[in-house]
């Protein structure tokens, strides 16, 4: 099957890109690196009247460090992440997690903003920027928003996102020495979706743990982390994760997701 007929737009400003998304007679969306939205195209789960490429918006695209934070525009790939010093630098998580994100060639055109807009539960992008406690700005034709990622993920495919809004930035608290990341995903084949991950990091004693592929959503594992702040152990940690609100999806039940989160876990923890 191929898309229904849609009109195509590659706007050179970002204010440009938000009077095109804003016209309501368009039914517009952003078209990033296409990963996800041209198959839900193709497959007539997505109909937008105008594709609007960002692809042409440099000021989108780019990493750079600012003080304590490291900002990532919407645009940029996966791979300009793989290949970056910087991220290895000052978000080792993030370089610990990326090679595992789809395959290479998605990596190639995909990027960090399609993935946070998108919220796909089984994605590893939202639950690594809630271990990370991470910001997003979101850019509207009246101003600029940022969002804790606690507050931007709402549900399945559902953030805090408003219509003609766009993603802009991500920015990542950089790591200081004593940090520690780890991350965990069971998947079928490397490169797959995974059927239950995990990314956590320990900050001067506090931990934050974030699952993906385990519910309609990234969640954080708060009680979990109550655990191990409190110097419980590995096993305590696991039995706290029984308060989740586990979903099942193509590739496992409830009861499977609950099993896998407590695996990946424990394998995340040891990793620590
Ligand atoms: C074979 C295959 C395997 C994959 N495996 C994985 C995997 O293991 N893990 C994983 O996380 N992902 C996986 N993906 C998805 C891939 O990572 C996507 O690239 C990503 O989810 C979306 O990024 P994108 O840039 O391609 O966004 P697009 O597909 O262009 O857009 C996705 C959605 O976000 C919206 N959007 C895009 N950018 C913005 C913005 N800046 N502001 C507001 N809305 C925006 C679009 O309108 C659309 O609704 C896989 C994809 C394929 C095809």
């Amino acid at each position: 099957m191929k898309a229904a007929d849609f009109r195509y737009e590659r706007p050179a400003s970002v204010a440009d890109a938000l009077a095109l998304l804003g016209d309501e007679d368009r039914d517009a969306a952003p078209l990033a690196g296409g990963q996800s939205l041209m198959p839900m195209m193709n497959f007539r789960l997505a109909q937008p009247g105008t594709l609007v490429d960002l692809s042409a918006l440099d000021e989108l695209r780019g990493i750079k460090r600012d003080g304590e934070v490291l900002r990532i525009g919407a645009m940029t790939r996966y791979v300009e992440l793989v290949r970056s010093d910087l991220v290895a630098e000052c978000v080792p998580l993030l370089a610990l997690a990326l090679p595992h994100i789809a395959h290479a060639a998605v990596r190639n055109r995909g990027t960090i903003g399609g993935s946070v807009a998108l919220a796909d539960p089984a994605a590893e992008m939202p639950a690594l920027l809630l271990a990370l406690d991470a910001e997003i700005t979101v850019q509207s034709p009246t101003g600029t928003k940022t969002h804790a990622a606690t507050d931007f993920f709402l549900g399945m495919y559902d953030t805090a996102l408003e219509e003609g809004e766009l993603v802009t930035e991500i920015a990542i608290p950089v790591a200081a020495e004593t940090d520690r990341f780890s991350f965990y995903e069971l998947a079928r084949r490397h490169g797959d979706y995974a059927m239950a991950g995990v990314a956590v990091a320990r900050r001067d004693g506090s931990h934050r743990i974030a699952f993906f592929s385990i519910s309609d959503r990234a969640l954080r594992a708060t009680g979990a982390e109550a655990v191990l702040d409190a110097g419980g152990g590995v096993q305590e940690a696991v039995a706290a994760l029984s308060e989740l609100p586990f979903a099942g999806d193509l590739n496992a039940g409830e009861a499977t997701k609950q099993h896998l989160s407590g695996v990946v876990l424990t394998r995340a923890l040891e990793a620590l």
